[in-house]
Parts: C-alpha cells; structure tokens; sequence
C-alpha cells in the first residue's frame, strides 16, 4: 500500500479511495466524488480479483440438511484455498428475517 500518490480525474477532482461496488462486489476502488468515474489501482484491482474469486467459489444455492440434531449447510471445497478449514472459527450473524452472515474468523 506504499502507491499514495494522488490521482486526478478528468474532470480536475481529486479521486478518492472509497469502497464501492464492482460487478456487483463491493471492492476499494479509486472513486471522483464529483463525476463518480471509478478506476481501480494495481493494488486494488489484485484485491478485486481476490474478491471476484471468492464470490465464484461461495455464492450458490445451498440446501440445509440434517447433521445429528442439528441443521447444517455444507461449504464448498474451494474455501480452503481461501484458509478455511474443519475447526475453523466463524462467527454467525442475523441481517434480517431471511438472511444471516458468517464471518471467517
Ligand atoms: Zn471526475
């Protein structure tokens, strides 16, 4: 993260690193505040694609099944590459009435 040089847009404003969405992944980008245009640093566009993967290996229908008294959802074999492992700690949130997050630990 050492790239901190300022970057101008077009329009002569000053871009802004912000988390912004990106085909539909929410990623920090480079973002003008006055015209919006977005553009992604080396570093930026690394983390995206990191990102990008992460989404492809995660996002899918699942079915809950049964796992001894317990209702389970299974997680694809692919999370591994990203350090998730049998034992490893997450933390289960509620969103709303339809939704939870489970955030790696
Ligand atoms: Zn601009």
């Amino acid at each position: 993260m050492a790239n901190r040089r300022k970057m101008k847009c077009d329009c002569g404003t000053y871009l802004k690193e912000k988390e912004t969405e990106i085909e539909h992944i929410l990623t920090k980008a480079m973002v003008c505040p006055t015209c919006t245009f977005t553009t992604l640093t080396k570093d930026q566009a690394k983390e995206f694609r990191i990102r990008l993967e992460f989404h492809k290996a995660i996002d899918q229908e699942r079915q809950v099944i049964k796992v001894g008294n317990s209702m389970g959802i299974t997680l694809p074999e692919k999370l591994h590459e990203f350090g998730v492992n049998i034992g490893t700690k997450v933390k289960i949130e509620a969103i709303d009435q339809k939704s939870f997050r489970v955030e790696i630990r």
